[in-house]
């Protein structure tokens, strides 16, 4: 017999906690059922030598509501821990070595990663800028009309790498930078729409956070506080009347609505058979794969890297890593340990690599831009589908899902609903949690779903 539930949330990374929590939060009964041995998806922590390791997301923008709202309801204020001063110097990889830079639009004017020439073409943008364009194009034409080409495949190049790890000449400026794009467009001007204001509304903090642990306390907390079946890969939905049937191969729940919050191939492969025109347009979307590196240099200061959150590296710059986090300067510990991302949209094959050549090309790379030693590897975790693509015609994909998906009581949340970030994975879990509640308006609320069988 299936248990009946008011809503199944099928997927429990950071979209499908913050849609059943969200649901708990307005008294439905919803169950999480996950794939995957442990809640969390991507925001996953290990432990080395009693440090955490994130396996993925190491850090949260403060200036995003959502994380704040995901916290509020696992009750984990107590646990929010904000970094360091330290993580406000970042590096970019330019004619080889590092520099430094800050994240503020200002800051072009003044930082070396800036040559002069550039710096002057940033100042021509900003008094007799081009006009915006109103169609949608890619972050390189983008960034090669207002910001010039030489910038524009430089330190440009190395925040997507940093942000998307994808391919700027495929990936959209409206998909990828909503916000800055509209704002250029009612400024008039690329460079004043990227200084005005962000206009989220809602609680922000300056700075970067994490969560004491690390990340991976999201999915604990989660696990503790929802209801949750974990190793419970969800085989089958199917429609039947009004509800839907969502099968694991241990149990099977019946439900008025489901949330379904893998990522997007998952769901292709999940909606084949009952929506297959939604599962189509599910296929569409891109992913590009990114392996992870752990590392720690022999000796204090012996890779010869800087402290700070770490440093990014254009395509131009051919470096084997995209970029390398400093993970001790981060936590404030003398003794560093680093993390480096291989692989992404333009160079995917990289991140198939064994752990001897991953290892050897991040030596490479070390040995090359510091002199440094880069010591050994504690830990390499490779992500397939790892970083959502807004590509040029996303936005025509999302009209296409939401027409073939209908009003059939199954919602979807992913961070592929938006730009790719946790903030984006965990907005679309509100919202899948709002639509699903409005579904069940009018039907009394069930208790908990503890009796599946
Ligand atoms: C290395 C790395 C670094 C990143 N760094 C940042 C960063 O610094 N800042 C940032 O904002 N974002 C970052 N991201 C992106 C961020 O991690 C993701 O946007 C976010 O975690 C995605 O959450 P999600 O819930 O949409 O998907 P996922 O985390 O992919 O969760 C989907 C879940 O669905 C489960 N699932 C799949 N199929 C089934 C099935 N059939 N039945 C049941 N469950 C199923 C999976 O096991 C998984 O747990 C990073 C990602 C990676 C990989």
């Amino acid at each position: 017999m299936a248990a009946e539930v008011d809503a199944v949330v099928v997927g429990g990374g950071l979209a499908g906690i913050a849609a059943a929590a969200e649901l708990r939060a307005l008294g439905r009964a919803a169950v999480v059922l996950e794939a995957g041995a442990q809640l969390g998806g991507k925001a996953q922590t290990a432990t080395f030598d009693g440090a955490p390791v994130e396996r993925g997301p190491v850090s949260f923008a403060g200036r995003h509501p959502e994380l704040w709202k995901l916290v509020s309801l696992l009750e984990l204020e107590a646990d929010v821990v904000r970094l360091g001063r330290t993580a406000r110097a970042r590096y970019v990889v330019r004619g080889g070595a590092l520099r430094g830079v800050v994240p503020h639009p200002l800051s072009l004017l003044t930082t070396r990663v800036v040559t002069w020439g550039e710096r002057l073409r940033l100042l021509k943008e900003l008094f007799f800028g081009a006009t915006p364009l109103t169609r949608e194009a890619s972050l390189l034409e983008v960034f090669e009309r207002h910001l010039g080409a030489s910038f524009a495949h430089g330190p440009a190049t190395a925040m997507v790498t940093g942000i998307f790890a994808g391919d700027p000449a495929k990936l959209s400026a409206d998909a990828c930078f909503p916000d800055l794009i509209a704002a250029a467009r009612a400024k008039g001007n690329f460079l004043l729409g990227a200084l005005a204001a962000p206009t989220t509304p809602g609680e922000r903090r300056p700075g970067l956070f994490t969560l004491k642990g690390g990340l991976g306390r999201f999915g604990a907390r989660a696990q503790e506080r929802l209801e949750v079946r974990v190793g419970a890969p969800v085989e089958a939905l199917e429609r039947q009347g009004d509800l839907w049937r969502v099968v694991t191969a241990k149990e099977s729940f019946r439900a008025r609505a489901v949330v379904v919050a893998t990522e997007a191939h998952a769901a292709a492969t999940l909606l084949g058979r009952a929506l297959p025109a939604a599962s189509a347009a599910l296929g569409a979307f891109e992913y590009a794969p990114m392996t992870v590196v752990h590392w720690r240099e022999t000796e204090v200061g012996s890779a010869k890297l800087p402290q700070g959150f770490g440093y990014l590296a254009p395509p131009s710059e051919r470096r084997f890593a995209l970029g390398t986090l400093f993970l001790s300067s981060l936590r404030g510990e003398a003794r560093g340990q680093y993390a480096s991302f291989v692989g992404g949209a333009l160079e995917p094959a990289r991140a198939g690599l064994d752990d001897a050549a991953l290892a050897a090309g991040v030596r490479q790379d070390v040995e090359s831009l510091t002199g440094g030693r880069f010591g050994e590897v504690l830990h390499v975790q490779r992500w397939p589908q790892a970083v959502f693509q807004p590509v040029v015609g996303t936005a025509a994909k999302r009209d296409a899902l939401r027409a073939a998906l209908g009003d059939q009581g199954l919602v979807l949340a992913g961070s592929y609903l938006g730009s790719a970030a946790m903030k984006d994975a965990v907005r679309s879990g509100f919202e899948a949690a709002a639509r699903a509640q409005a579904l069940l308006d009018g039907s009394p609320a069930l208790r908990s779903a503890g009796g599946a069988a």
